[in-house]
């Protein structure tokens, strides 16, 4: 059962939406879970005209009918402008908040569509930007050229190197299947349905393996990127190693990728999943944390997060208006190793839902019960150095601000392990020297949003004596900017390669923008 996707549903619904907007994925997820593919999430427009950078591009009109019939001759994909049914669904994000409205959109079928749509907008100083599912927020923006990489979805598995040649539209499901027939997995994240290459080149933390190898980031072997020029270009630690690093952070500041080769790893099963505790143990659940953390192995990873379920008939009885804490654990070693590891938070008391055991790798999604519709959301994140007491007593104070509601979900996760290793040809990650990460996202229409990111930004403000001062690149929010997610010096390195790869900054739609200057 999807406990985090129902609720992120049914406060979708609760605060009732309008549909126009289609948000079409495919979520091989929902048949696993069939409580939420019951649960139809409305499609609507939830964009906020004030997180909008507004440009003066309209479509059609403004490019010419003959120069966008020329470039779709060229396509071997679709072109979308504003006029053409089909627009709507082309632009349509997971996150149904993040709305832009591109006046020209490619859904590139390959690399060559990919070049050819880079090259139409570079010779007219139109504005480039690259959406796979759509899960980060970004402000919106318009009066752009759109990339959408979702018919780009392909694995191939190289056993002999241990690693998967990944297309541009792949998400986690499909490597997870692929690698795990080779008893391989890669570094995946919560939510079978993000994108591989934006998760991987946002950082990339994997609550099942990364304590254990890293950030998956560190783990790209070669990626092949159609840079602002138009080039097609393969680029490896020992080729343009200086791109090869920036993109591995800066994301679409320097290209759009078109294929990643990542690393895997043998991993087949694992033992954890989640136990759902009720609010009354809310306080003891934070409280354990950091005491189960402390001393574990890399190989033991675990998070809290606290749930807010809405009062609507989708959601079961016994979770109805309730405030929960859900425990996700994942432990790569004994059975027995898991269990005395979370000793502490069997002592709270029995929970309601306990789907601890040892489960074959694929069941990855049981962990975090991530949303598999498309749902409207902001998000918060702050990275911690340390939790201390008094940083333990601060989030027991969110979490007794999150159970009036409007914060739909706040979670803490711990990293370390391999994920402080700084490897010699380390991505600008600037998590690597945090120890946890806390995040909150927050559902439904703008009024409620605002309550539930004021909420949420003053969490962030009373844990910030001991944060780092940046936020983790996956989880930053719609306005942060490159400045918060990367630490001085690698963007001050970041802005000197914008200066030779994209000097007139032409990629710097729906991304942390790295400015040339
Ligand atoms: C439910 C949920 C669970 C999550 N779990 C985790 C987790 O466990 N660990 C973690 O690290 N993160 C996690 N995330 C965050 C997620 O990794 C980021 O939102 C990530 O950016 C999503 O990538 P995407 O391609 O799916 O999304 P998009 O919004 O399509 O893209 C995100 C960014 O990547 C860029 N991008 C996409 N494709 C390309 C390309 N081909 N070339 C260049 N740039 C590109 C986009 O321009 C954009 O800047 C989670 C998010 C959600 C909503």
């Amino acid at each position: 059962m999807n406990l985090f996707g129902v609720c992120a549903v049914a406060a979708t619904r609760r605060h009732l939406v309008t549909r126009d907007a289609s948000a079409a994925l495919s979520c091989r997820v929902a048949e696993s879970f069939p409580l939420l593919s019951q649960v139809t999430v409305g499609q609507g427009r939830f964009s906020d005209e004030r997180h909008s950078t507004m440009t003066e591009y309209q479509g059609r009109n403004v490019l010419g009918e003959d120069a966008v019939a020329e470039l779709a001759d060229r396509i071997e994909g679709s072109v979308f402008t504003p006029d053409d049914a089909g627009y709507v669904g082309s632009v349509a994000a997971f996150n149904l908040r993040s709305q832009h409205r591109p006046c020209l959109v490619v859904a590139a079928a390959g690399a060559a569509d990919v070049r050819a749509a880079v090259a139409f907008a570079a010779a007219r100083d139109i504005p480039v930007g690259v959406m796979a599912t759509g899960h980060q927020p970004f402000p919106a923006a318009d009066g752009f050229l759109l990339v959408t990489t979702g018919a780009m979805r392909t694995v191939e598995i190289d056993t002999e190197r241990g690693v998967a040649r990944v297309g541009a539209g792949a998400v986690w499901s499909d490597v997870v299947e692929l690698a795990q027939a080779e008893g391989l997995a890669p570094l995946n994240g919560s939510s079978p349905l993000v994108g591989v290459v934006g998760f991987t080149l946002g950082g990339g933390l994997s609550p099942f393996l990364g304590r254990s190898y890293g950030w998956a980031a560190d783990h790209v072997v070669a990626i092949e990127v159609v840079t602002p020029d138009g080039a097609l270009r393969r680029v490896t630690a020992e080729v343009e190693p200086e791109l090869f690093w920036g993109l591995r952070g800066g994301r679409s500041n320097f290209g759009i990728v078109t294929e990643l080769e990542i690393g895997l790893f043998p991993v087949t099963s694992f033992y954890g999943g989640g136990i759902y505790f009720p609010a009354e143990h809310v306080e003891a659940v934070v409280r354990a944390f950091p005491e189960v953390v402390r001393d574990a192995p890399h190989a033991f990873t675990c998070s809290v997060a606290l749930l807010n379920f809405p009062s609507v008939p989708e959601i079961p009885e016994s979770l109805r208006g309730r405030f929960l804490a859900h425990v996700r654990v994942t432990h790569l070693g004994s059975d027995e190793e898991g269990e005395k590891l979370i000793a502490p938070f069997r002592a709270i008391g029995e929970g309601m839902i306990d789907t601890i055991g040892r489960h074959p790798y694929g069941a990855y999604a049981l962990v975090h019960t991530d949303p598999a519709d498309p749902f409207p959301y902001e998000e918060q994140g702050a990275l911690l150095a340390e939790l201390p007491a008094r940083a333990v007593d601060s989030l027991v104070e969110s979490a007794q601000l999150a159970a009036g509601g409007l914060v739909t979900v706040l979670e803490i996760r711990h990293l370390g392990g391999a994920l402080a290793d700084r490897p010699a040809a380390a991505s600008p990650v600037a998590a690597r020297d945090a120890v946890f990460n806390v995040w909150g996202a927050t559902v439904g229409p703008p009024e409620v949003v605002d309550a539930g990111m004021a909420m949420l930004r003053g969490m962030v403000e009373r844990l910030s004596p001991w944060s780092t001062g940046l936020a983790y690149t996956n989880f930053a929010g719609r306005d942060d900017r490159a400045e918060d997610v990367f630490t001085a010096d690698d963007l001050e390195r970041l802005r000197a390669l914008k200066r030779h790869h994209d000097p007139r900054n032409l990629f710097r739609v729906n991304n942390h923008n790295v400015a040339p200057e």
